[in-house]
């Protein structure tokens, strides 16, 4: 439904003048981070329909093209994603190297429409060593009337040789910028445990303190905090302390600590087991 993709893109305005602009000359790639994942997927294909409208860049969202798109049904329009598990039906850890590979014969090809084909990496920090170099060595080679959109919730995810790559759009936050307070006593709390050791699990063991859904804010909220300590650290006192306590290496095993806590709490795992791990493994190793 275009819709859908309307109504991100209104949310996201700030972005469409920087997009209408690049559409001239469009880049190879492009990476689109902030926002929410469905977010990120919905301007990867606001972003196909500026270049791919039949009645030009300011996409109509009624011709041909644009619905096509909206709807999954456009020839150059491609999304390479995570495989699901034929067993458990839930998507795989990795995009695997076969999902890059078996493009290659198609982006050879100009694309079928008069438009440009988009090729979307969804969630790309989900690639894997070989998938990744194999994106990247698609990206080194001209690939005339083919352009790719990688999404990610941050750029720190991929690896810095496809971030050097791309045309970075940084989509701004679905929800306020700081925390609740609720949320921020319980991120507190985990900065404490990494601090000193202690503080964290009598809080998370009380009987009901935790749910699925106040598990995901403090996940988000913690996320956000790693943000601001990779960006600029002054600019919370959470996120300056976080600073203080990981190197870069423990930063970036947090982000992925934070980024599997979120996934097995989608599948439902008892969220404060998800939590006293996310405690446990992100644990900062002495310096
Ligand atoms: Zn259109």
């Amino acid at each position: 439904m275009f819709s859908g993709i309307r109504e991100t893109a209104a949310r996201q305005a700030l972005v469409l003048p920087r997009l209408a602009k690049l559409a001239s000359r469009p880049p190879q790639c492009l990476l689109i981070e902030g926002g929410s994942a469905q977010e990120r997927l919905d301007m990867a294909r606001y972003w196909a329909c500026v270049l791919n409208c039949e009645n030009g860049h300011d996409p109509c969202g009624s011709c041909q093209s644009c619905l096509q798109i909206a709807d999954n049904a456009f020839n150059d329009f491609l999304l390479i994603d995570r495989e699901e598990d034929e067993k458990s039906g839930k998507k795989k850890q990795d995009i695997s190297i076969e999902s890059i590979r078996e493009l290659l014969p198609v982006w050879g090809q100009p694309p079928h429409g008069r438009g440009t084909r988009v090729t979307v990496v969804v969630e790309a920090q989900h690639l894997n060593g070989n998938s990744a170099n194999a994106l990247l060595k698609t990206l080194e080679e001209p690939r005339p009337g083919n352009v790719f959109v990688l999404t990610a919730p941050q750029r720190e995810r991929l690896l810095e040789t496809l971030v050097s790559r791309s045309w970075v759009i940084t989509l701004s936050w679905p929800t306020q910028l700081s925390n609740s307070p609720e949320v921020s006593g319980w991120v507190d709390s985990m900065l404490s445990f990494w601090r000193s050791g202690q503080g964290w699990f009598e809080k998370s063991s009380a009987k009901g303190a935790l749910d699925k859904e106040l598990a995901f804010m403090i996940v988000n909220g913690c996320q956000r905090e790693l943000i601001n300590a990779l960006r600029d650290p002054q600019s919370s006192r959470p996120a300056d302390a976080m600073a203080g306590l990981f190197d870069a290496k423990g930063l970036r095993r947090l982000d992925l600590v934070l980024s599997k806590a979120q996934e097995s709490l989608n599948y439902n795992v008892n969220p404060a087991l998800v939590l006293d791990w996310v405690c446990t493994a992100a644990m900062p190793r002495r310096r």
